[in-house]
């Protein structure tokens, strides 16, 4: 099996994206200081080209003053339309890539590759792949981040601009995070860095130095803690793609973490067979099955894979959610909190859905579920499930 990847977080993020989709029907605004605003006294540069960036001119910035700074400045009205249309086409390739795409904005996104390394030797290339076919496909710029985790994978992308990729391993995520200005952190606004400078910050080590009693007295108990993580570089945002609308699925935070294959087996169990019975609830199969892992220093895996048919059959999940814990977990890791998902969900007859699956399998997780339907959801249930709560865990939550 291929090894996981250990920065599987990719950001893409389109270079200038308002200038640059201007570009694409207008090929005169090549090459030169172009803004997208207004003209209004009260106009703001929505984007800048880079070309304008090198007189100073930067998006925010009064229109006025980008007058002044460039005399020569192409200040071209602002098309959100056609700016959502090239944006469609983007995350097209983005979604073709992975189900486990996060838009975060019109032009960047996060995606979780680490279910991809069958397919590609490396998340740097993944991210060229998905950035040559930006510009083959769409005809614009981008650039990409490539990191463990979110935080660090935005800033990444950020310092790759433009038209770059930068790849932050593991080993070298602390030096890079810690050289950054503190306004750069997540959570770090003028405010709070107004505070933070009082005590002499200037980079995210800086805070990093700081006990976290000192940024929890200064700045509240939750952000305090907050920054003291991220500048850790300690960051457990999973990536949660916007189809997660159309995804079930269940989760629990173990009181005490879980330690071992057969413990944790029994447990996958238990959520699988829960999610089995929501998707037969309501009528649901999916093509894309997806685990979520929690350690118990707050790192959470996300993994998923996509099988060529739409399944509700708790055995296939369980087979495919297993291997996909297995390769996160390894051998005898503590776990805090383990989630099962489905996503990629068709409403479907249930009769039409046993394609690749033995009959007999189908009409007996069916008879199964028509059981709990009449006496309760623990009146059956899976062989080699001990004793447990009777509904869904409270820390289990699902999504329609
Ligand atoms: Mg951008």
């Amino acid at each position: 099996m291929a090894e996981a990847f250990s920065e599987p977080i990719v950001h893409v993020d389109m270079d200038a994206f308002f200038v640059e989709a201007e570009r694409l029907r207008d090929s005169g605004l090549r090459g030169i200081p172009v803004v997208v605003g207004g003209r209004g006294d009260r106009a703001v540069v929505a984007a800048a080209s880079y070309e304008a960036r090198a007189f100073g001119i930067r998006s925010a910035m009064p229109m006025s003053v980008a007058r002044r700074r460039c005399a020569d400045l192409t200040i071209v009205p602002g098309d959100h339309a056609w700016y959502r249309e090239v944006s469609t086409r983007v995350f097209g390739i983005l979604r073709d890539t992975t189900p486990l795409v996060e838009g975060i904005s019109i032009d960047e996104a996060f995606l979780d590759v680490g279910g991809l390394r069958h397919h590609a030797d490396s998340p740097v290339e993944i991210a060229e792949r998905i950035r040559g076919r930006i510009r083959d496909e769409v005809g614009l710029p981008s650039s990409a981040g490539i990191a463990s985790v979110k935080l660090l994978a935005k800033m990444a992308s950020e310092a790759a601009k433009p038209d770059g990729v930068l790849h932050v391993p593991v080993d070298e995520q602390l030096a890079f995070l810690h050289s950054r200005s503190a306004r750069a952190l997540w959570g770090v606004g003028e405010a709070t860095f107004a505070k933070l400078d009082r005590l002499g910050v200037e980079t995210i080590g800086d805070i990093a130095a700081l006990p976290e009693r000192t940024l929890t007295r200064l700045l509240g108990p939750s952000l305090g803690r907050h920054l003291h993580l991220l500048s850790r570089g300690i960051d457990d945002r999973v990536v949660e793609p916007e189809s997660e609308a159309k995804s079930v699925s269940v989760e629990e935070t173990f009181a005490t973490d879980v330690v071992g294959g057969p413990a944790l087996d029994t447990e996958l169990l238990r959520l699988v067979d829960t999610l089995g019975y929501r998707l037969h609830r309501a009528g649901l199969a999916g093509r894309t099955i997806q685990v979520k892992v929690r350690f118990p220093d707050f790192t959470t895996v996300q993994r998923s894979h996509t099988l060529g048919h739409a399944t509700h059959l708790s055995a296939e999940i369980l087979g495919e959610a297993r291997a996909l814990v297995a390769a996160v977990v390894g051998e005898g890791r503590p776990v805090r909190l383990l989630g099962v998902g489905l996503q990629g969900l068709v409403a479907t007859d249930e009769r039409q859905l046993s394609f690749g699956a033995p009959a007999t399998r189908d009409h007996l997780e069916a008879a199964v579920h028509r059981v709990r339907d009449r006496f309760g959801p623990s009146a059956v249930g899976p062989a080699g499930l001990r004793p447990g709560p009777e509904q869904p865990s409270p820390g289990s939550k699902e999504e329609g």
